[in-house]
């Protein structure tokens, strides 16, 4: 007999999407200026990285997340790579992170040819835990004159990398404080976390460098996409060079003074994100508002609920259920799948996957114990909650 709890959760999910069949976890919505922009850079011929849009959208962001500078670039894993490289992670560096994430944060260390080492997580939040952090360096930083070293691994810590998991603000204060103290440069992952706040400010901001992500299933989208804010005008400039190829400005020569990289985000993909930008406060109004139903029927059926942490104002990107054991979230996402409801489990941890499985960690007795049990619900924004908006 399937669990009564099952139907209830299918049911609070098929009352909010009613037209859609299956229902996808999270689809974008264009109810703005997207063609109107889009159609623009087509008559202008910019479509490529020179153009108005991508100053515009770059321009609308920093002023919405509260940062000096913000550079468009092709990805959120781009940004990542451009971001550590840009803090001083070298090769054979370790770079301190969560094991629950996106595949990407590791990606980006590993292309520096550098080592994640994976921390756990706290439980309400389910980014880096600072408490983990510290007591990790407690244990293993020695200090040397280029920086703090990893007694387990001989190996300078270059980086630390937490992750706004789901768009939940990870502590992200404690943790800038305690990476402070051992002069180790935060780059965070934001890429979840757009329209996210931590006491009063936008996530992403915090850290020397943080990275969103516009790919097509983020609260914003641009096709593919991503961005890099800093307040640091020394780091944006390295960044912006980086990511153009490296290339010196000039008016017809080709000079290029370092291996730079081909990561600048084109116009016509800035021209969706402007107009993506425009509908933000309306996709967080709904998001927030679906969240709360979400909560509702969890504390109504018994099932727990990944929820704002305190002090923190989540953007609800990823609405995630925490069921009581692994058995049960996986009946929960065959008999989900099987009634068209596209329900999902959270990444294999990165220490369980092949080419992390020997990173250093901790003991991650947080991320082991919830990893297994949570699935991440239907969560785009509502068609009903745009329709009301446009005929009002
Ligand atoms: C989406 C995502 C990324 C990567 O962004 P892309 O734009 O897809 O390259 C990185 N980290 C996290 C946590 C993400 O969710």
């Amino acid at each position: 007999m399937t669990d009564p709890r099952f139907d209830a959760v299918l049911t609070f999910i098929r009352a909010q999407y009613p037209d859609e069949d299956p229902i996808p976890l999270h689809v974008p919505r264009f109810a703005g200026r997207e063609t109107e922009y889009l159609a623009e850079t087509i008559r202008s011929t910019f479509v490529s990285y020179i153009g108005p849009f991508v100053r515009e959208f770059e321009q609308r962001f920093a002023a919405y997340v509260g940062a000096r500078h913000a550079i468009a670039v092709v990805s959120g894993t781009a940004g990542l790579h451009l971001a550590l490289h840009a803090v001083g992670v070298r090769s054979g560096d370790d770079v301190l992170t969560q094991p629950l994430t996106f595949v990407a944060t590791a990606n980006a260390i590993r292309y520096l040819h550098a080592h994640p080492v994976f921390l756990d997580i706290d439980p309400d939040t389910l980014g880096l835990s600072p408490d983990a952090v510290a007591a990790y360096l407690k244990a293993n930083a020695i200090a040397k004159a280029d920086g703090v070293y990893n007694r387990q691994t001989g190996r300078r810590i270059a980086a630390c990398v937490p992750v706004h998991t789901f768009g939940h603000p990870a502590r992200i204060d404690a943790l800038v404080e305690v990476c402070r103290t051992y002069d180790i440069p935060v780059v965070e992952d934001a890429a979840e976390g757009l329209g996210s706040l931590y006491q009063g400010r936008h996530v992403g901001t915090f850290g020397h460098v943080g990275v969103f992500s516009f790919n097509g299933n983020k609260i914003v989208t641009t096709g593919g996409g991503g961005m890099v804010v800093t307040q640091d005008d020394a780091l944006a400039e390295r960044i912006r060079h980086l990511s153009t190829t490296a290339k010196v400005p000039h008016p017809y020569e080709y000079i290029h003074d370092e291996v730079g990289y081909n990561y600048r985000m084109p116009n016509v993909n800035a021209a969706i994100g402007l107009a993506q930008m425009e509908q933000l406060p309306r996709f967080l109004a709904d998001k927030r508002a679906l969240a709360a139903g979400y909560r509702e029927l969890a504390t109504r059926i018994g099932v727990g609920f990944v929820d704002e942490p305190p002090g923190a104002r989540s953007n609800f990107w990823l609405n995630a259920l925490v069921w009581e054991d692994e058995a049960t979230r996986t009946a929960f996402l065959t008999y989900a799948h099987q009634q068209g409801v596209l329900a999902r489990a959270a990444w294999r941890l990165m220490s369980d996957l092949p080419m992390y499985r020997a990173c250093p960690t901790d003991a991650l007795t947080v991320a082991r114990d919830r990893a297994p049990r949570l699935v991440n619900v239907p969560s785009s924004v509502r068609r009903q909650s745009l329709a009301q908006e446009v005929a009002s």
